[in-house]
C-alpha cells in the first residue's frame, strides 16, 4: 500500500512524484510505455525557463534521476481501471494490481489517428506517429508527413535532417504553428509542401505501399513507396477513469487548476485535463499542485 500512486511518467507525473516525496510520502509511479512522456520525443526544448536549450529526453532523464534519488518506486504497467473502496484506491493494471490512499492521474494524451480503415493494421508497417522514434529507420530515404501544427513542423525539421526528402502534406493553405518553425520548414530545400490535400486512403494490406490524397477540387493523387508519419494532434484516453472523474465533451478531465476531481483523493495533472495551454511548464505546474493537494488530503485521513 502506497501513500500516493502516480499514473504516467511524463513531466506532470514526475513533478507530482517529486513534490510528494519531498513531503515524506511513499510514491509508486506507474508508466505504461517509457518514462519521459511526450517531451522526451522533442530534440530541442527552448521554452523551459532558465534553460536556453535542452533535449526533451535530457530534461526528463534529469527528472527521473531526481525522483529516483528521493526514493520513488517504479512499475511498468498500463492502468486500465481504478476503484475507491473504503478510502483505498484499487488500481487494475495490465500485469498487476496496486493499492494506495491517493492517486494522481497524469496520463497525458495519445496521438490522434487518421481513422482510415486499415490504419491500425499498418501501424509499425509504414505508418508511424513519432518521428523521433521511427524516423531514423528511414535515414537517406524519402518520407511523407501529415500535419500542420507545431509537432508536425518539428517533425518536418527533424526528418529533413536525416531523410533525403520530406513530402509534407497539409489540409489547409496555412500552418497552425509558431511562425519561427513555419519559416524554418519553408526554407528547407528538401521539404516539399503540398497544401489543401486530405488523406483519404492508405494503400497496402500488411505493409504501407502508398497514400492517396484528395485535392479541394475532388481530384486525387498518390504518394507511393514512402513511410507515413502522422502528426495531426493528440487526444485524451480517459474514458476508463470516468467512474471517478468527470470528463468534458472532448474527453479531457473536467478539472480546474486545483486538479481535484469529484472523488476525494483523486487528482488529475498535465495535458490530460481541460486547459488552454498544454506545455511542459503548465504540466509541471499541475504536478506540483496535484501532489500538494494529495498530501493535504492524506493528512486529513
Ligand atoms: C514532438 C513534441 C514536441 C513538443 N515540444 C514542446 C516544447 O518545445 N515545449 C513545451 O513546453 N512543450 C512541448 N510539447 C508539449 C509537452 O511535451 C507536453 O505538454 C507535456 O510533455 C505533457 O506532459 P504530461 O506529463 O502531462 O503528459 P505526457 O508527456 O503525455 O505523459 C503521460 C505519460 O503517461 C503514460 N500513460 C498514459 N496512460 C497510461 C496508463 N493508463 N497507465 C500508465 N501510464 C500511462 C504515457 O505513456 C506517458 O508517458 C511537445 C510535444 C510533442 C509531442
Amino acid at each position: 500500500m502506497f501513500d500516493i500512486i502516480v499514473i504516467g511518467g511524463g513531466v506532470a507525473g514526475m513533478t507530482a512524484a517529486l513534490y510528494a516525496l519531498r513531503n515524506n510520502k511513499s510514491v509508486l509511479l506507474i508508466e505504461g510505455t517509457s518514462i519521459g512522456g511526450q517531451i522526451a520525443q522533442s530534440p530541442r526544448v527552448e521554452n523551459y525557463p532558465s534553460i536556453k536549450k535542452i533535449a526533451g529526453s535530457e530534461l526528463t532523464d534529469n527528472m527521473f534521476e531526481q525522483i529516483s534519488n528521493l526514493g520513488a518506486e517504479f512499475e511498468f504497467d498500463n492502468i486500465e481501471h481504478i476503484e475507491k473502496v473504503d478510502n483505498v484506491f484499487k488500481l487494475t493494471g495490465e500485469f498487476a494490481n496496486y493499492e494506495s490512499r491517493a492517486v494522481i492521474i497524469a496520463n497525458g494524451v495519445k496521438h490522434r489517428k487518421l481513422r482510415l480503415p486499415n490504419e491500425d493494421d499498418l501501424i509499425g508497417h509504414g505508418v508511424y506517429y513519432c518521428a523521433l522514434c521511427d524516423g531514423p529507420f528511414y535515414k537517406g530515404k524519402d518520407v511523407t508527413l501529415i500535419g500542420d501544427g507545431n509537432t508536425a513542423l518539428q517533425y518536418a525539421l527533424m526528418l529533413s535532417d536525416m531523410c533525403s526528402k520530406v513530402n509534407l502534406v497539409i489540409m489547409f493553405d496555412h500552418f497552425f504553428g509558431d511562425e519561427s518553425l513555419v519559416k524554418a520548414v519553408e526554407s528547407r530545400e528538401n521539404i516539399e509542401i503540398t497544401r489543401e490535400a486530405k488523406t483519404v486512403a492508405l494503400l497496402g494490406e500488411t505493409e504501407l505501399t502508398g497514400i492517396r490524397f484528395e485535392r479541394k477540387d475532388g481530384t486525387t493523387f498518390e504518394i507511393l513507396d514512402t513511410p507515413l508519419f502522422v502528426a495531426i494532434g493528440q487526444v485524451p484516453d480517459n474514458k476508463k477513469f470516468e467512474n471517478l472523474a468527470k470528463l468534458d465533451k472532448f474527453g479531457y478531465f473536467d478539472s480546474d487548476e486545483s486538479t481535484t476531481t469529484i472523488t476525494p483523493g483523486l487528482f488529475v495533472a498535465g495535458d490530460t485535463r481541460k486547459k488552454d495551454v498544454r506545455q511542459v511548464t503548465t504540466a509541471i505546474c499541475d504536478g506540483a499542485i496535484a501532489a500538494t493537494g494529495a498530501c493535504n488530503y492524506l493528512n486529513t485521513l
